[in-house]
C-alpha cells in the first residue's frame, strides 16, 4: 500500500510540474497582454493615469486649465547640467541633470498649450551656476519659479527610500517666509505623488518641506534670492532601483511633468486672497494704509498680519471692515519702511507676497 501511495504521490508531483509550467506562462502571457491594452507598452513598473495614454483627454485636460494658465508667466528651472553631472542612477540608466530636463521640457510642452508663457534656464544639457538661476529669474518678467530636481537620500547605500516632496523657503516663524510658497508648493505635491503613483515625504503630512530642514537658517540657494512665489520640486528618489528604471521611460518623465502641470493649475484655480492698496496717505499725523481684500472665501481680522520692518504690528494697529484693511503704521513716514501683510483665508490659502516699501515724506 505504501508503495502503491508513493509512487501515485510521484504521479501527482509530475503531472502538476508537467502542468504548471505552460499553465504558468499562459497566466503571465495574458497578464502581460492585459497591461500591453491599456498602455501599448510591455509590462511596466508604473500605472499610465488615462489622461495620459489617451491623446484625445489629455488634451481636453490641458484645455480645460486654460483660464488658469493664460496671463502667467512661468519660469522653469532643471536643475543641474552641462559640467554638473555627477547624480547618476545607481546602475547608471539616468543622470539626475537629464531628466530634470526631460520634465522641464515635457512641463513647457503642456503649460505653453494651457496658454502660459514659459522661461527657462535652460533648454539643453549646459552648465547654469546655481546663484544665476534666481537672477535669471528675478530679471525674466515671469511671475512664478519652478525648479525641478530628483532626490536622494542621505546616506549613500540607501536604495529603498523613494518619495515625492516639494520644497518651499524658511519657516513659518521666519519674515522671509511666504505662506503662499507652501500653498503652491501643497498643490504641486499632492498631483505630482497622484500621477506618478510614488508616496509624499514623510517629512510632513503632506509632502511639502522648508529648505531651512535641509540648510538651516539659510535654505537652498535658488529659493533664498528668488523675488516670486516659488517652490523646488524633488520628483523622486533615482537611487531607487525600480525608480530609476521607471525614471529611464520618457513616457515616465511626461506623467512627472503631467502631475506638476495639473497641481500648479489647481492652485491657480483655487480661493487665493488677492490684496491692492486702496490708498496711502497720513491722517492725524500717522502713516496710513487701506488694502484691499479680494477673497472668495470668508477672512476673519485673526488671519491678518502685518509687519513694519520686518516686526509684526500689533493688532491693534490692524482693522478690518467691509474687506479693508487699515493699517496705522505711526510715524513711519519719518523713514523707509518696508511693509509686508499676509492674509490668510477660511480655506486655508494666503495672499501672494504683498509688499510695499515707504520712503520718508514731510508731514
Ligand atoms: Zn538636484
Amino acid at each position: 500500500m505504501n508503495q502503491l501511495m508513493r509512487s501515485s504521490r510521484r504521479f501527482l508531483s509530475r503531472l502538476f510540474t508537467f502542468l504548471a509550467v505552460p499553465l504558468g506562462a499562459v497566466f503571465l502571457f495574458t497578464g502581460c497582454a492585459t497591461v500591453s491594452e491599456s498602455t501599448n507598452s510591455a509590462c511596466s513598473l508604473f500605472d499610465v493615469p488615462p489622461d495620459i495614454a489617451d491623446a484625445a483627454k489629455h488634451d481636453s485636460v490641458i484645455a480645460s486649465f486654460a483660464s488658469a494658465f493664460t496671463g502667467k508667466t512661468i519660469f522653469l528651472d532643471p536643475g543641474h547640467g552641462g559640467s554638473d553631472r555627477k547624480n547618476k542612477s545607481p546602475n547608471g540608466l539616468v543622470t539626475e541633470a537629464d531628466i530634470n530636463l526631460k520634465v522641464g521640457l515635457y512641463l513647457r510642452e503642456m503649460l505653453v498649450k494651457a496658454g502660459a508663457k514659459v522661461i527657462m534656464s535652460r533648454e539643453t544639457d549646459q552648465t547654469v551656476e546655481l546663484k544665476q538661476r534666481p537672477l535669471m529669474a528675478n530679471n525674466s518678467g515671469a511671475q512664478y519659479f519652478i525648479s525641478i530636481h530628483h532626490n536622494a537620500p542621505g546616506k549613500p547605500s540607501d536604495r529603498f527610500t523613494n518619495y515625492t516632496s516639494t520644497y518651499y523657503h524658511a519657516t513659518e516663524e521666519d519674515y522671509e517666509h511666504h505662506p503662499s510658497n507652501r500653498d503652491m508648493a501643497k498643490f504641486v505635491n499632492r498631483d505630482l505623488a497622484f500621477n506618478t503613483g510614488r508616496p509624499a515625504g514623510l517629512a510632513s503630512f503632506d509632502g511639502t518641506i522648508s529648505d531651512y530642514l535641509i540648510y538651516p537658517g539659510d535654505g537652498f540657494a535658488v529659493l533664498r534670492t528668488i523675488n516670486m512665489p516659488a517652490i523646488l520640486v524633488e520628483c523622486s528618489f533615482f537611487t531607487n532601483l525600480n525608480e530609476e528604471i521607471r525614471l529611464a521611460d520618457t513616457l515616465y518623465n511626461k506623467m512627472e511633468a503631467w502631475g506638476i502641470f495639473k497641481g500648479l493649475g489647481k492652485y491657480f484655480r483655487a480661493p487665493v486672497p488677492a490684496l491692492n492698496l486702496k490708498s496711502n496717505t497720513i491722517k492725524s499725523g500717522k502713516k496710513t494704509l487701506e488694502i484691499a481684500v479680494n477673497s472668495k472665501q470668508p477672512v476673519e481680522p485673526w488671519n491678518i498680519r502685518a509687519f513694519a520692518n520686518k516686526e509684526p504690528l500689533p493688532v491693534e494697529k490692524i482693522k478690518f471692515a467691509n474687506n479693508v484693511i487699515t493699517l496705522d503704521l505711526g510715524d513711519a513716514f519719518k523713514r523707509e519702511t518696508e511693509v509686508k501683510v499676509i492674509v490668510t483665508n477660511k480655506a486655508g490659502l494666503s495672499n501672494l507676497p504683498f509688499i510695499i516699501n515707504l520712503t520718508p515724506e514731510a508731514n
